[in-house]
């Protein structure tokens, strides 16, 4: 979580300083969801987790001035069937 922080932080820097679009790669709830499922208790703390960065990350953007005038997008790599138990490899755009 502390590389991620530290990537969020940067991103901000980065788009205080003039870049126009900033990407943060984070892994775990991928993973932790691969190993435990999509239901499971490491997947909710690592969500918690996950939103206190993001949380962090738009204050950063506050303190920087730039919050307002800054959109911040959440993208998954693939979506999970709940009822199965497997990630799906299909993908539908809504
Ligand atoms: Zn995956």
């Amino acid at each position: 979580m502390a590389l991620f922080d530290s990537n969020l932080a940067s991103a901000a820097q980065d788009l205080a300083g003039g870049f126009g679009l900033a990407m943060v790669y984070y892994k775990n709830v991928d993973h932790l969801g691969h190993l435990y499922g999509p239901e499971s208790e490491e997947i909710e703390r690592e969500v918690q987790r996950v939103d206190r960065s993001l949380g962090l990350f738009t204050a950063a953007l506050e303190e920087l001035g730039i919050r307002d005038q800054t959109n911040v997008v959440l993208l998954t790599d693939h979506g999970i069937r709940l009822d199965k138990n497997i990630y799906s490899t299909q993908t539908k755009l809504y």
